[in-house]
């Protein structure tokens, strides 16, 4: 529901809209603030992973993720948003204070059908919170995400584990050229029998998740699939947002 008339609006919060207060709000980088909200959970309980939608204006809704769950009633939640966007959802939520009520509207959690255990997980900002809800959940996976140059050096140090790549000045150039230098040095290695540092990477891999911008992630699955890296049915895709289209 990115737009709809305000009386359905109004009908979708009263049948899946969860009572939340903010417990906190800081910015971990450059760019990103991180919510803790204490929110009433739905059926099931709240998972790492699971959707929810903010109700940004009576006819506006924007979809988000909880990252992390925890708190003795398994009722707080963590969410990271990405605040490149300049939308309305954006400026709803940079001006949350710690005590602000709000609703978050969401339904039982139907996690993303991921493939084989050793996962490669591409994404940009937006996706940081999906992916990190998905990776940390075991393996060894290769993660790389897309963010802007300030906030390299601020998340790295967060999570030492995830490669953190500075933008360029379109959405995706900056993965693609990673992921296309990584399947080359690939195809090296196994010309040569050697691991090749990128090559190596991505040997082994049987799944990937891509998230993020439309076109970047139809441009990764491309690579992956054409580079012979993956079968198409091994990489899961959901797109986040799309150049000039508001909401998804
Ligand atoms: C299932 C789902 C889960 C999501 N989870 C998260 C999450 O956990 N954290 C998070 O930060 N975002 C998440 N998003 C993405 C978020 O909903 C979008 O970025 C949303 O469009 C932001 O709303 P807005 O009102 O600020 O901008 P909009 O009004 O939607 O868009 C305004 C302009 O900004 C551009 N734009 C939109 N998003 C971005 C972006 N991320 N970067 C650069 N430009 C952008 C649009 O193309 C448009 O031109 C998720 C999206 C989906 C579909």
């Amino acid at each position: 529901m990115p737009q709809a008339p305000a009386a359905l609006g109004d009908l979708m919060e009263s049948a899946l809209g969860r009572p939340a207060r903010v417990l906190g709000v800081h910015e971990p980088a450059p760019g990103f603030l991180e919510l803790e909200l204490r929110a009433a959970a739905p059926p099931g309980g709240w998972r790492p992973g699971h959707e929810i939608q903010f109700r940004v204006t009576p006819t506006l809704g924007r979809r988000y993720t909880v990252r992390t769950v925890s708190g003795p009633d398994a009722e707080h939640i963590g969410v990271l948003a990405a605040t490149h966007a300049e939308g309305p959802g954006t400026d709803w939520i940079r001006r949350l204070r710690p005590g602000t009520g709000t609703t978050v509207l969401t339904a039982r959690h139907r996690p993303l059908r991921e493939h084989g255990t050793r996962r490669l997980y591409l994404g940009d900002g937006c996706a940081l919170g999906t992916i990190d809800a998905y990776a940390r959940a075991g393996g060894d996976p290769v993660v790389t995400v897309e963010v802007p140059p300030d906030a390299v050096a601020p998340l790295t140090d967060r999570w030492p584990r995830y490669r953190f790549l500075p933008a360029g000045q379109a959405p995706g150039d900056a993965l693609q050229s990673w992921l296309e230098r990584a399947a080359a040095g690939g195809e090296r290695a196994a010309a040569g029998g050697e691991r090749a540092a990128a090559g190596g990477e991505l040997a082994g891999l049987d799944g990937a998740l891509l998230l993020g911008h439309a076109r970047s992630i139809q441009r990764q699955r491309h690579a992956l699939v054409a580079g012979r890296i993956l079968p198409r049915r091994a990489v899961t895709t959901k797109p986040y947002w799309a150049t000039g289209k508001q909401g998804l």
